[in-house]
């Protein structure tokens, strides 16, 4: 499916919620425009000798309340416009569960299953290099995001670490465990996706052991969301990859899938089979009846060509940006509740932040401590959201917005334009 536009998408809902919230034109005009794009060319001494050159990307859309924060992805079809969206999104997650944090992204266009190991790692040190004048534990903290995890973390904070002289863990979040990273983050985001849905389950008087569920994408979001929600007892009726879509009428057995994937080599589902379990065309996953539907795959997958089969009362937004806004429009005029992504998938961010804290002040949380305050964050986010979403009689993402954009906004009066 197409990307183009995503950047325009980000600016459309910034809009609508600006307009609800009366900004000023000027403030408007501040926060359409991220703060810094750069983009690098980062070349690679290939396994065989030759030499690649990838682009990559790094944009910081505003640190108005706090440093630039976001991830870095890694896919064949990152672009400018692309990242420049992903940036702003931050923005708002970041201030929509009201962490002390700015909006930044970053990305390389790569195909990283056609990589080895040690490709990867020495383009992520490049890469790392060149965007190191303006990353910074206080200016801009990089994080996972698709492609790239844990291990990709911990090559960049030893990339910066060796230029600085000393070991530096509070300049990237994600990292593995032994190297300062937070028990509890690897899950997070799907965490968080599980409490969204929880919350929203709760609302709508429907019980967690009578929902069916249907996931797209089935890496770090999605099979820890698939996971989290099925020990809730939810029925997972279908769950996608990029290798095809797999259902079970009365539930998948997500813990055997998610120990099948890491067999594969590019932990993915392919050759996975149980009794009951057949392999469904991957776009028929949007047209299951189910209760919820969680994209937690790429940005535009629920769009106006395929809206009308969606069945599922609640959608929520694991991935990023994964329902435009035309589509939107028809799930809200059938009555369906959308929880956007920046409420649903930002448990991740959360945790980072509680990673980022724990590695400033070298003392380190149990897992229950993180997630017992991952949970408050978002419980406390989700209900501030339908309240407003109530008051002003609009849908969640314009609440979700309205909430995020005022403080942002706010933030950029008070400290004023410089000079
Ligand atoms: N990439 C994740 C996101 O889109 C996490 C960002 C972070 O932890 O900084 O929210």
């Amino acid at each position: 499916m197409s990307k183009a536009g995503v950047f325009a998408m980000a600016l459309e809902q910034l809009e609508s919620a600006a307009k609800r919230l009366k900004i000023s034109d000027s403030t408007l005009r501040v926060l359409s425009h991220p703060e810094r794009e750069l983009t690098v060319s980062c070349p690679v001494v290939m396994d065989d000798g030759r030499i690649e050159v990838f682009t990559g990307h790094r944009v910081q859309h505003s640190n108005a309340r706090g440093p630039c924060k976001g991830g870095i992805r890694f896919h064949q079809s990152v672009t400018l416009d692309e990242v420049k969206a992903l940036a702003m999104w931050m923005t708002w997650k970041c201030a929509v569960v009201n962490i002390p944090y700015g909006g930044g992204k970053g990305g390389v266009q790569v195909d990283v299953t056609k990589l080895s190991k040690e490709e990867i790692r020495r383009l992520t040190r490049r890469y790392t290099v060149s965007i190191m004048p303006i990353i910074g534990p206080h200016k801009d903290i990089p994080a996972p995001d698709v492609g790239t995890n844990a291990e990709t973390m911990g090559w960049i904070m030893d990339t910066v670490s060796m230029f600085q002289g000393s070991t530096v863990l509070d300049i990237v979040t994600g990292k593995s465990i032994d190297l300062g990273g937070s028990l509890g983050r690897r899950e997070a985001t799907g965490r968080g996706v599980m409490f969204n849905t929880l919350e929203l389950l709760k609302r709508l008087d429907m019980q967690p052991c009578r929902t069916k569920v249907a996931v797209q994408g089935f890496g770090n979001v999605g099979s820890v969301s698939a996971d989290l929600l099925h020990r809730q007892g939810c029925r997972i009726l279908a769950v996608s990859d990029v290798t095809g879509a797999y259902y079970h009428p009365d539930g998948l057995p997500i813990p055997d899938m998610i120990e099948y994937c890491k067999t594969t080599r590019h932990n993915v589902l392919d050759g996975f089979s149980a009794p009951g379990v057949s392999k469904i065309d991957m776009n028929d996953i949007f047209g299951l009846d189910v209760d919820v539907f969680v994209p937690a795959a790429l940005e535009k997958q629920i769009t106006i060509d395929n809206v009308d089969k969606i069945k599922a009362r609640a959608i929520i937004e694991g991935a990023n940006g994964p329902t435009s806004p035309d589509a939107e429009r028809v799930l809200l005029k059938k009555g369906k509740y959308v929880v956007p992504d920046i409420l649903a998938n930002s448990g991740g961010v959360v945790v980072s932040y509680f990673e980022w804290v724990q590695s400033i002040q070298s003392f380190f949380w149990d897992e229950e401590e993180v997630n017992k305050n991952l949970q408050n964050v978002i419980v406390r986010s989700f209900e501030a959201v339908w309240k407003v979403a109530q008051e002003e009689k609009t849908d969640l993402r314009n609440a979700a917005m309205m909430i995020a954009v005022k403080r942002v906004a706010q933030a950029v009066e008070e400290r004023g334009i410089f000079p």
